[in-house]
């Protein structure tokens, strides 16, 4: 069983649909939030991952925004002006759609939530002692998670009391360890300063999980963009990858 693992959509359709031409068959998505903000592309990124195999899919802190689930103030000024952009042009239904996406998931050994397992929205785990202090907030083997747009895991070995940080090259792959949080990085708004499209595939058979960049067409994304007036600056980093 092939499960693709996604996060950080962000309204970029060409990314997706390069992620899934790449990905192959699949049999599950497990979708880790933030499907709109900051791309031009919010329902058909939302129509398309709505009709992926098996889907379970998560609440980000944009989504939340974009359905008024949670304040728009507390965004950056440009970031706050595609939230608004965005909740002009989502159909009903698609409002609808995120609005009820829960804010975590707990499978059989898995957890999934966007930002961390203590605060599933708003939370960044950026480094290994906030990511240590996680492990205590599921009760799952793994937990998956997105938000910082940074493919990354966390491993906690039986021996160890610190999680130890791995960043893992594109294409590689690992058999999960004892105890593990992973972050399979963002498809439509990579930061760590590649700017293909991130995303992460889980067979089930060996417990193994491979990492997996992918380019596409940047300059198709950002003319939509300007198309639409949004923020220069999220313009542009698409390109750094940063
Ligand atoms: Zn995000």
């Amino acid at each position: 069983m092939r499960t693709l693992v996604i996060s950080d959509i962000h309204a970029n359709l060409t990314a997706l649909e390069a992620v899934l031409a790449a990905a192959g068959p699949i049999d599950a998505t497990w979708c880790l939030g933030d499907l709109v903000g900051y791309g031009p592309d919010p329902n058909e990124c939302i129509e398309r991952i709505r009709r992926l195999p098996n889907l379970q899919c998560i609440m980000g802190n944009h989504d939340a925004a974009a359905v008024d689930s949670i304040e728009v103030d507390a965004f950056n000024p440009e970031a706050r002006k595609t939230v608004l952009w965005t909740k002009e042009v989502l159909s009903q239904g698609n409002k609808d759609y995120l609005l009820n996406l829960p804010e975590r998931i707990d499978l059989e050994n898995f957890t999934l939530v966007h930002g961390s397992p203590f605060r599933p929205v708003w939370e960044y785990l950026l480094e290994t002692r906030s990511a240590t202090l996680s492990f205590e907030f599921f009760e799952t083997p793994y937990c998956f998670v997105g938000h910082t747009h940074l493919p990354v895991s966390y491993l906690l070995p039986d021996d160890r009391l610190t999680a130890q940080l791995v960043v893992p090259e594109p294409t590689t792959s690992m058999t999960l360890a004892p105890r593990a949080i992973l972050n399979p990085g963002s498809v439509g708004q990579p930061r760590d300063h590649n700017p293909h499209a991130a995303y992460a595939i889980l067979d089930m058979a060996g417990y193994t999980l491979e990492w997996h960049r992918v380019e596409y067409n940047i300059l198709s994304v950002q003319e939509r963009m300007r198309k639409e007036n949004l923020p220069e600056r999220h313009i542009a980093r698409l390109s750094s990858g940063w």
